[in-house]
């Protein structure tokens, strides 16, 4: 009911927004976005991050789930409603991050009115995975496919040509600052092919506490184990933690890692009780950190966590 309620007011202010703009947008057509900046709209940090890269000087970006916020579960504010409304492309995630088709990101976009043309998925080309449940049956798609690097390089590459569609007055500018960027993200793809690999046969288990890591272990050949498979269920039950314990007591791991957007006390429990250490920095999955962090870009976070699961896994 609660969440009712709030669908009425956005779907008002949502409203109230385009009655105040006005038929301004009915002549914007390819290649009509005039002078200014293209004004882009990304769901969350790691996006918005590729959107700067990629667009440079010739956008505008508005992001909606900021750094220290689940993007799995977001309300839109008046400002997200009002750039969603105006905004020349949009770019999500995809595979279930911002809650599929029912969830809060294309609520938000079916409120205000966007044209699909105008939204772009960046994971059309990724094979999802899935959230298994205890008895195996397939059920939730695996959101996180941005930590593995090759997923990042597709994600590039599509943003690149959204760009080049949406606004092909600049698709030269477009073309050639997502050119140079995949060729950042593809050497750091080759050192995560070289650390990973160098990583001996018993210590290839990476333990966080979401199953964020799925696609990143499987393109490496890690083990995972984790104490919850998604922010969205429960976070750290006595069960989840003693089933990853006795997991520990099976495969004996250097470290546990602790992502930088989660409680960190559920694998201080699981740490105290299998004598594992956790890692002395957090590891990141969901976000990168806000401007001036030590991870404040999408290949920085790369980068990062190449660099940690080398030094903690390889003692
Ligand atoms: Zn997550």
């Amino acid at each position: 009911m609660k969440s009712m309620l709030k669908w009425i007011g956005w779907a008002s202010i949502a409203v109230f927004l385009l009655a105040a703009c006005g038929n301004d947008k009915s002549g914007a057509g390819a290649g009509a976005k005039g002078d200014g900046p293209l004004k882009v709209v990304t769901s969350f940090t790691i996006i918005e991050d590729l959107a700067r890269e990629i667009g440079g000087d010739d956008v505008e970006i508005h992001n909606l789930v900021p750094t220290g916020t689940d993007p799995h579960e977001y309300e839109p504010l008046p400002e997200d409603i009002k750039k969603a409304t105006d905004a020349d492309v949009l770019f999500y995630n995809g595979l279930n991050l911002e809650g599929g088709k029912s969830g809060w990101f294309f609520k938000m976009v079916d409120s205000v009115g966007q044209k699909e043309e105008n939204i772009f998925s960046l994971t059309e080309r990724v094979e999802p995975m899935y959230l298994s449940s205890e008895d195996g049956k397939e059920e939730e798609i695996n959101p996180h496919a941005f930590i593995d690097p090759n997923v990042g390089i597709k994600m590039a590459e599509d943003m690149r040509d959204a760009f080049m569609k949406i606004d092909p007055d600049r698709k030269q500018n477009y073309e050639k600052r997502g050119n140079d960027y995949i060729d950042r993200l593809k050497k750091i793809e080759s050192e995560y092919e070289k650390k990973l690999g160098d990583i001996s046969e018993e210590n290839r288990i990476l333990v966080t506490s979401e199953r964020a890591f799925q696609y990143l272990a499987k393109h490496y050949g890690l083990k995972e184990a984790y104490i919850w498979a998604i922010d969205t269920e429960e976070n750290g039950s006595p069960s989840q933690i003693k089933s990853l314990v006795q997991f520990l007591k099976d495969h004996p791991v250097p470290v546990l890692f602790v992502e930088s957007n989660v409680d960190t006390r559920p694998m201080e429990t699981v740490s105290k009780e299998s004598g594992v250490p956790i890692y002395e920095k957090p590891i990141y999955s969901d976000e990168i950190g806000k401007p001036g962090d030590e991870v404040d870009t999408y290949i920085k976070y790369l980068k990062y966590n190449i660099d940690i699961m080398y030094d903690g896994l390889s003692k």
